[in-house]
């Protein structure tokens, strides 16, 4: 498929899902409704994006991860999709929630060839396109690049920090995917995520996939907290990954400042 094609597919999706949470009553989107694959509680808000998503989806020969409902289907091409990344925001009305959406050749990272990250509330649209480490990275169709600064005096996001790193700003605005594309687009300079779950780093391969590809392709770094480029990590609903995520002067300095060497 070509990418015009999946930009089609994504978007149409994006419409349909903003279109109807606006009609649902704020009150309702929190409501709990059903534990997802991924072993957290489903939201109304989760459930309907990913109907709508899902609805879409079923037309094409797609390999679907997902969230709330694990693996479905088993065509060639793998889509990592997050209905709604930043549930907690989207609930409350918090304009910073997406969906996220990444297409790839094989279960590993580095064969992603299309991804998709729009925040659902302000429809501010990022994509990439032209394989991993290859493409290029659009914000509402301009190319964007990473910031250039390569002074840890920068402005970072960080999932937690448990000491001073030393950054001249630290911000956590709770859609992954979304912040993944602040790196991509230089309006910040990293973002880093050290949680772990039990010895495996925390965020989900779906969560991150796209703004992966997004950020990359941006001319970000991509790695984990030990240093290992990202494109090894696969589309499974166990994977879990640990990000240092920044342009090449700046990310060996974060990994420095983490690891304390
Ligand atoms: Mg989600």
């Amino acid at each position: 498929m070509k990418h015009l094609e999946l930009l089609d597919v994504c978007r149409n999706i994006k419409d349909e899902i903003r279109k109807r949470i606006r009609r649902i009553p704020k009150s309702d989107l929190r409501i709990e409704v059903g534990m997802g694959k991924d072993g957290t509680p489903t939201k109304k808000v989760d459930r309907v994006a990913e109907e709508i998503a899902l609805g879409i989806l079923k037309d094409y020969d797609f390999r679907i991860i997902t969230e709330e409902s694990g693996v479905l289907g088993d065509g060639d091409i793998i889509v990592a999709l997050d209905p709604i990344d930043g549930t907690f925001n989207a609930s409350r009305s918090i304009p910073i929630y997406s969906v996220s959406l990444c297409f790839s050749n094989s279960e590993i990272l580095g064969d992603a060839f299309f991804g998709y990250v729009a925040n659902l509330a302000t429809d501010t649209e990022y994509y990439s396109y032209g394989g991993w480490g290859k493409g290029e990275s659009f914000k509402d169709g301009k190319p964007i690049n990473v910031s250039s600064t390569n002074s840890l005096k920068c402005n970072a996001i960080f999932y937690y920090p448990d000491r001073d790193y030393g950054f001249k700003r630290v911000r956590i605005f709770g859609s992954a995917a979304l912040e993944l594309c602040f790196v991509a687009d230089g309006s910040i300079d990293c973002f880093v995520d050290i949680r772990s779950h039990k010895n495996k780093g925390f965020l989900r391969i779906y969560d991150v996939a796209a703004g992966l590809l997004i950020s990359r392709n941006a001319g970000a770094i991509t790695t984990d907290v030990e240093g290992n480029d990202v494109e090894k990590k696969r589309f499974t609903m166990d994977e879990r990954l640990t990000l240092v995520v920044a342009n090449k002067n700046l990310h060996n300095k974060i990994i420095k400042r983490i690891r304390g060497m």
